[in-house]
């Protein structure tokens, strides 16, 4: 038995910033790895990471990803999620999990791309019959706690309902041999999660810079405040869950990413270190990390 891992694809947000990929991560057991998300550049951020020695993440065998909800950011990777590992030669159909309306997402994507498809199958590019399929199995709105959505030798997956907004929103909790790792996806602070996250290995949740929002508009902090996690409530979750590690991910600055005339590197770092002594200012003195692509935790 290997040990399990979670390693961060993408860390990003909606923002193309250049230094996170889209949201996106993989939780590996004994050479499987499971997507959480597919932002943008997932595929090729499976490619690096195994070339820095993820077998499972050779992109012809991605073929089981779990969606959290259907914005743009944590789904516009699908596309290549379908397509590329299937020219790559994966045989195996895409399974995909997720909330109402990841069907139709799937099936549009593959119709989008049917000149290719049938250049594909039926010109003179030998392609495999099944591996650009989807085979997707969608939770129902309305349930708090889908209980095991998903088993196999390696893994149980639990499902459950967060708060992001309007939209059906879903975080996963990954149990395997050696460890119990929960990801949040998008959400305001809610009480599942304290109970999902208690006494976990990782859980790696979602955050925003508390200090930056007070700098947006009335509106935008009310929004934001409604759909995202403050560092400090996170910190206040944390505090009751108690994860063996805690690690920010998806996190929100309140800056602007395209503002040339500083740098946007270094911004970030000051940023990251705030948003971590925002967490241990309101009280968490656990262990918490900000994640980062390509970051490997086991
Ligand atoms: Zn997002
Ligand atoms: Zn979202």
């Amino acid at each position: 038995m290997t040990k399990t891992k979670l390693l961060l694809l993408g860390t990003g947000t909606p923002n193309a910033c250049p230094e996170n990929s889209g949201p996106a991560s993989a939780i590996i057991v004994n050479d499987q790895a499971y997507l959480i998300d597919f932002g943008p550049g997932v595929v090729r951020q499976a490619s690096k990471a195994y070339f820095k020695g993820i077998d499972a993440l050779r992109p012809d065998r991605l073929n089981i990803a779990f969606c959290t909800h259907l914005h743009t950011d944590h789904t516009v990777g699908l596309a290549d999620l379908i397509f590329t590992p299937w020219v790559l030669e994966r045989e195996k159909p895409l399974q995909l999990y997720g909330p109402q309306g990841l069907k139709d997402m799937a099936k549009d994507i593959t119709h989008a791309y049917v000149k290719d498809l049938d250049m594909r199958l039926r010109g003179d590019e030998p392609a495999n019959p099944t591996g650009y399929k989807t085979e997707v199995h969608e939770l129902d709105a309305g349930t708090k706690d889908y209980g095991i959505i998903y088993k196999d030798n390696n893994v149980q997956v639990n499902a459950f309902t967060v708060n992001h907004g309007r939209l059906q929103s879903l975080a996963y909790k990954f149990i395997t041999e050696d460890k119990t790792i929960v990801v949040s996806g998008d959400t305001c602070p809610v009480e599942i999660m304290k109970e999902k996250a208690r006494d976990a290995d990782i859980l790696l949740h979602e955050c925003e810079y508390t200090k930056g929002l007070e700098t947006r508009s009335e509106q935008w902090q009310i929004y934001h405040r409604n759909v995202h996690t403050l560092s400090v409530d996170l910190a206040k979750l944390a505090i009751v869950a108690k994860p063996k590690l805690l690690v920010t991910y998806h996190r929100i600055y309140h800056m602007n990413v395209f503002d040339r005339s500083f740098d946007l590197k270094q911004e970030m770092e000051i940023r990251k270190q705030a948003i971590l002594e925002e967490i241990k200012d309101a009280g968490y003195n656990g262990k918490v990390i900000n994640g980062e692509d390509l970051d490997i935790f086991e």
